[in-house]
Formats: C-alpha cells, structure tokens, sequence
C-alpha cells in the first residue's frame, strides 16, 4: 500500500525548524506538484535547486515531515515552473509511482496543503489563525479555537459468500476499475455500524462477522480507510442504489483481476482474498 515505504521510515513528528538549502520542499497548484520527471521518476526540488532565482523560498518555508532524515517543507509560492526543468504534473500522478515513499511524500503533503489552505481564518470567530509552534495545529489568538488536520474515518467492507467476492463500480466517477464497498462513518456510529449500514445501502443485504484486516492513511481525500471482511448473512440478492454504484456483483475468486500496482488498501484486500 502506498504508505508502506519500508526500508524507509515516514517520521510525521512536528518540529519547529528553519528550513536549510539541502532539504526539499513540496510546492502544489491546485491539484498539480512541483515535479522533475528524469527517467519515469519523481524528484522533488530541494532550496539549492532554487537559491538563485528564488533566495527568499527558504525564509517562507513551513516544515512537513521527515522520511529517512529528509526534511519535507512546503512553500506558498506558485508559479515556480519558471525554473528551467521544473514542472507542476497532476497528483494523479501519485497513483501510479511504483515508488511509494515518492508518492506518499507528495500526497500527505497535498493533504496538509489543502488543509493549512482551507482553514486560513477562524471557523468560529472569523479572525486569522495562527500556527502552533508545539505542533501540527492552528489557533485562534482571539477566541482561543484550535483546528487539527482533517482526517475523516471510512470502512471498506469485503463482502464474501463462500468462493465469491462482492465487487462493484461507482456511478459518475472517473475510476473505473472494480471496488469495494466503501463509505464514511456517520456521527455517532461505530466502525463496525457503518460497515453494516453502508453495505445495505449500497447493495441491499446483510452482513456478518466482521473481521478487521488492515488500516490504511488515504490522504487523497483526507481519510482514514479501514478495511473489514465480512460475510453474507442471509439472501444473496444485490440490489444496487443506482446513485453510487454502476455495478454489483459476486465475482468468483479466479475471475478477480490482479492489479500491478497495490497502492490502495481496496486493491490488497482484493488480492489478500
Ligand atoms: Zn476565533
């Protein structure tokens, strides 16, 4: 999965430090990354890349995480493709990096990107946040509110009956390839509540004895998946809701299709049955 980057070791612990030249620095517009591609790889551009035509990137510089001693910063900056060899690509492009550690480095600093964007002011008074210099949070000077990153918890059910595996195809959306049940946990449920729920409503039949597989950071879309199995309890018949799904339906174990690259916990879950 893509967050499984070992030999390498993500060290997502704060710091409060200044940026220095040899460390790299993540730059985002919208939904494209600051990129160089040398040889079907991604590299990120590090201060020293940039001191001439931009010596003041360092000053503004916000620190991430580290992997392997590797300081990550991120930058406001944007139009940093002026420099010769550099690019922004989509970050799309992190689903298909067959190294991980490149591609989990790129999309857990879009999501904090993303977040630090889209909580500048106050969400209860209205004022300009400020950054903790403790940890990863903002807060509010004048009322006191603090924010956190944004991680919102969903499960992804493996409904099986005996040698078939309930796979299905979302409706409207650009993925086309087979899922899992898949849905966010709603206010006041367990985990285990919203795997039942959501597989009724999708698919319209019950499940039993649920088995929790694996956990999985999704900072695509700042969530948290985690992965059951489960099993049919009762009629087998799918009934689709037509507003998420396109397709439902009992795949045989040698008719599911393998898939290259493991990056999402739906896809080993897929293979681990
Ligand atoms: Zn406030």
């Amino acid at each position: 999965m893509i967050q499984d980057i070992e030999p390498r070791i993500f060290d997502n612990s704060f710091k409060n430090i200044i940026a220095e030249s040899q460390d790299l620095f993540l730059s985002y517009n919208g939904d494209t990354v600051l990129v160089k591609e040398d040889m079907d790889k991604l590299w990120y551009p590090s201060f020293s890349d940039f001191e001439n035509e931009y010596p003041d990137l360092i000053h503004n510089a916000r620190f991430l995480f580290q992997i392997n001693n590797i300081n990550y910063f991120l930058v406001e900056e944007k139009e940093l493709d002026s420099v010769n060899g550099w690019s922004y690509v989509t970050t799309n492009r992190f689903r298909t990096e067959a190294k991980y550690w490149r591609s989990f480095a790129g999309v857990v600093g879009w999501q904090l990107n993303r977040w630090y964007g889209n909580h500048q002011f106050c969400s209860k008074c209205g004022k300009q946040v400020k950054h903790s210099e403790k940890e990863r949070m903002l807060y509010c000077e004048s009322c006191g509110f603090q924010a956190y990153p944004t991680i919102s918890p969903c499960v992804i059910v493996a409904v099986h009956d005996g040698n078939r595996l309930l796979l299905t195809k979302y409706a409207g959306r650009a993925y086309t390839k087979y899922a899992l049940i898949a849905g966010f946990a709603e206010i006041g449920e367990s985990l285990e509540q919203t795997a039942h729920r959501e597989v009724k409503e999708e698919v319209g039949i019950n499940i039993k004895n649920l088995k929790f597989y694996k956990s999985q950071p999704w900072p695509f879309t700042d969530t948290l998946l985690v992965g059951f199995f489960a099993e049919l309890d009762g009629d087998n018949t799918i009934t689709i809701d037509e507003e998420e799904l396109s397709l439902g339906e009992w795949v045989d174990r040698e008719n599911i299709p393998p898939e290259e690259l493991k990056i999402s916990l739906t896809s080993e879950m897929m293979e681990a049955f």
